[in-house]
């Protein structure tokens, strides 16, 4: 028998290996039977992480239908949706379909929901072999069922925004809430994001601003993306970069900042983030392409003092912040609407 904490955590779904938490799992019971702890939800649409989308298209060649293929055969085996190779998931929303008499989480049947927990741990049943999805973009229509435990978080979605927008923000909601703490509380003047013109780079530009940084620098990787940040206002200064390049990041900064904050959606960008750091600022790493050896190593071969945090997902009001930027800042919703198809 599992206590109540372990179910709360939903160490009960566990299959295998035995004792581990759910996101380290291989595999996850996603019996769509619930406990009297739990939520049951119908799904209607995934979004898949960022970095887990193109690591699985290019390992696909771009392949739409092997795209699909590799989705349809990490749940049906994991029971979850984890790329095995990025480790991360994305998540999903649908309709509350059942509600366990115990479950804390105060949702009723028939609630239009998005699971602010990650897929990497929400055991998932897909029913209708995504026959609705292409395999060419983030978002993935579906059927099937998905479990909430008693300390997963999920928000009601907004009326005023279309379910792929909200989705989309819900996804990345964690960045401009970090950018927000870490400015406030280092009282930074001035902030460089990697891959700015991306969802959570652009929403944790606007977050940076709000927060009181003045000094804001866009790091993009091309000059069509560098005219759309230009268009969108939110930055002082745009810079084309390969954040994968850390000479050229550094060049391209110039002066290093208060804050970074990896936003990128490949892997290589650590090195980049400390050298466009001063000493004493702090590092965001939000991109789950980032590697912690590469972090940590690279600040202590370069001798850097900066402060690196990993990008955790939740913080408290950061759902409501997301979607708070993307109504009253024209800039965000010019940059994340044709990323999303609406
Ligand atoms: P996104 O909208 O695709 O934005 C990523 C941006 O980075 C794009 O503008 C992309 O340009 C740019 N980029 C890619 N390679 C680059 C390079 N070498 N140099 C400069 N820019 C480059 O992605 P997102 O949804 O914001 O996600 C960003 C990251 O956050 C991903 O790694 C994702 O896994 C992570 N994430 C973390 C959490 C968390 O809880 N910490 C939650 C969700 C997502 P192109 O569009 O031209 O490729």
């Amino acid at each position: 028998m599992r206590t109540a904490v372990e179910r709360a955590l939903g160490v009960h779904r566990v299959l295998e290996p035995a004792g581990v938490l759910p996101q380290a799992a291989l595999r996850l019971d996603a019996d769509p039977a619930i406990g009297p702890d739990e939520v049951r939800i119908a799904v209607q649409r995934l979004n898949l992480d960022a970095a887990s989308f193109r690591q699985l298209s290019e390992a696909a060649g771009n392949d739409g239908e092997a795209v699909r293929a590799a989705v349809l055969d990490i749940v049906g085996t994991r029971g979850k949706m984890q790329n095995p190779v990025t480790g991360s998931g994305g998540m999903l929303i649908g309709v509350v379909d059942a509600v366990g008499p115990d479950s804390p989480l105060g949702l009723r049947v028939g609630d239009r929901v998005a699971t602010l927990v990650s897929l990497t741990l929400t055991p998932l049943r897909i029913t209708d072999g995504l026959a609705r999805w292409d395999g060419r973009a983030e978002q993935v229509p579906a059927e099937g069922t998905a479990i909430l435990f008693a300390r997963s978080i999920a928000a009601v979605l907004p009326d005023d925004l279309p379910d792929a927008v909200s989705l989309a923000l819900l996804d990345v909601c964690g960045a401009p809430a970090a950018t927000a703490r870490v400015v406030e509380r280092a009282a930074a003047r001035s902030v460089v994001v990697l891959g700015a013109a991306g969802k959570s780079g652009c929403l944790s530009l606007a977050a940076a601003r709000q927060a009181g940084a003045g000094e804001l620098t866009g790091v993009v990787r091309n000059e069509t993306e560098a005219a759309a940040l230009r268009a969108s206002g939110l930055a002082d200064r745009v810079v084309v970069a390969d954040a994968t390049d850390p000479l050229a990041v550094a060049a391209a900064v110039g002066t290093p900042v208060d804050v970074t904050v990896v936003c990128v959606d490949v892997p290589g960008a650590e090195h980049g983030a400390i050298l466009a750091t001063a000493e004493g600022g702090t590092v965001v790493f939000f991109s789950m392409a980032t590697s912690f050896p590469a972090a940590a190593l690279g600040a202590e071969g370069m001798a850097a003092d900066v402060t690196m945090l990993v990008g955790n997902g939740y913080t408290p009001g950061h759902a409501a912040l997301a979607l708070d930027l993307y109504r009253t800042t024209p800039g965000v919703r010019a940059l994340i609407d044709p990323r999303v198809e609406v």
